[in-house]
């Protein structure tokens, strides 16, 4: 598993930055090294574990782009149209049977192999079939015009996948163009997942007048799957420290990360991080984020420990930018920044300086076609709705004190944050 020192994360500040956090992280988790070997088709979503070279070039062969003729550079019509003799037909999969002869023109299909000596393909829609069956080709084709060369994709040799990529079904289908049939990847990450709080009941399980079912946990177990993790479901516990504490323990050591959600700010009955400083030691860090902060972290017998707010919007947020940056840390994987895409605000908002704050939007072409956004109307970190009734985030980086209408703000929609 994840082994960690104890000390790893001293930090000196009060307050966190996102950015000094995240860093933090990334540059201590130490990267699981255990691989599988997956067929492709089970491979979409899994870390890459080392740089794969084409072990052919991309197209293999050179071949035609289009259904036209072939012709020799040296033939191709200057000033005016040129009728030329068909002299063989290459379809796909097919191969010529000889070079083509000077003068002459060969009939071809897209993705046939280019006769020795052709260079240049004129399109099928830009000649004319004369009354003695030439085809009669215009001037002025550029040499080379409508051909795949070998290679010109991807050269034979080139490290074409990287050890760390986060496969997509684009990877995959490199992997099939290469021949591949198997991908070594990195394992799954095993994440240990509790809610904590007394007001909280499992779906499916009787709920107390005062108890509400708890969501978080299978949000986050949804986002942890989407990111490839193996996700052992513990349930609930109880807003009490020991308990807390040997349900923390008990599952340090098979886990690469223990996942907790509540508990974690600084009233009476936030217990985590009494409970984590008991049995390993925590580094809490109020993060500079909102909604989000606190967050905890702490490493419990080397596996380390995200504790996250319990307020549904706060989770949410504090996992993007918290969660998955370590999970793909402790998996290897190449850093997948969020880069926010600039959009205009449609909306007023005012904003501490010093933190960095994720507001809820909804987006919107504008009267004039430009994409805009606007704000949900309420603010709750509790309110579910907030997060599937709307589009994504707008980032609002620590130096801004407020938006305007107007003003270009940094979007990240839902679809790019898992
Ligand atoms: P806490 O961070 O423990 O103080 O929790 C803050 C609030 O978040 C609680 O009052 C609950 O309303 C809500 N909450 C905490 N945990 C969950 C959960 N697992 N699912 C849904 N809501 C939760
Ligand atoms: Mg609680």
């Amino acid at each position: 598993m994840a082994q960690l020192s104890d000390d790893c994360f001293a930090f000196g500040g009060p307050m966190m930055s996102v950015d000094e956090a995240v860093g933090l992280i990334t540059a201590r988790v130490n990267a699981i090294v255990d691989l599988e070997t997956v067929a492709l088709v089970d491979a979409d979503g899994r870390v890459l574990a080392r740089d794969i070279a084409a072990p052919l070039p991309l197209p293999p062969f050179t071949n035609s782009a289009v259904d036209g003729y072939a012709v020799r550079n040296a033939d191709l019509p200057q000033a005016a149209e040129q009728a030329f003799p068909l002299d063989g037909r290459i379809q796909a999969g097919g191969l010529a049977q000889a070079p083509i002869k000077p003068g002459h023109t060969a009939r071809i299909f897209t993705g046939a192999p280019m006769p020795p000596e052709a260079e240049t393909v004129f399109m099928q829609e830009d000649v004319r079939i004369d009354d003695s069956g030439r085809i009669v080709l215009p001037p002025g084709l550029k040499p080379g015009a409508n051909v795949r060369p070998a290679g010109e994709d991807i050269p034979k040799g080139q490290v074409a996948l990287r050890g760390g990529q986060r496969l997509r079904p684009q990877h995959i289908a490199l992997a099939a163009a290469f021949g591949l049939v198997r991908l070594d990847v990195v394992r799954r990450i095993r994440v240990a997942v509790f809610s904590t709080g007394d007001e909280l009941a499992s779906p499916g399980e009787p709920r107390a007048t005062a108890q509400l079912f708890d969501s978080n946990r299978f949000m986050l177990m949804a986002m942890l799957r989407r990111l490839g993790c193996e996700v052992s479901d513990l349930g609930i516990l109880r807003d009490e420290r020991t308990s807390l504490a040997s349900g923390l323990k008990e599952v340090a050591g098979a886990h690469d990360l223990i996942l907790t959600t509540g508990g974690v700010s600084t009233g009476e009955e936030d217990h985590v991080k009494a409970a984590v400083e008991s049995v390993g030691s925590l580094v809490l860090w109020r993060m500079a984020i909102k909604p989000g902060r606190p967050v905890a972290m702490g490493i419990i017998g080397g596996t380390p420990l995200i504790g996250l707010p319990g307020n549904p919007v706060a989770s949410f947020v504090t996992f993007v930018h918290v969660v998955r940056p370590t999970v793909l840390a402790l998996a290897g994987a190449l850093p997948e920044p969020l880069l926010p895409i600039p959009v205009r605000a449609a909306f007023t908002y005012r904003k501490k300086e010093g933190r960095r704050e994720y507001v809820r939007v909804f987006l919107r072409k504008g009267q004039d076609g430009t994409l805009e956004v606007t704000k949900f109307p309420r603010e709750g970190a509790g309110l579910l709705s907030s997060l599937f009734e709307t589009d994504g985030l707008v980032e609002l980086g620590e130096a801004v004190t407020g938006v305007e209408p107007g003003q270009s703000v940094g979007f990240l929609p839902y679809a790019g944050l898992i």
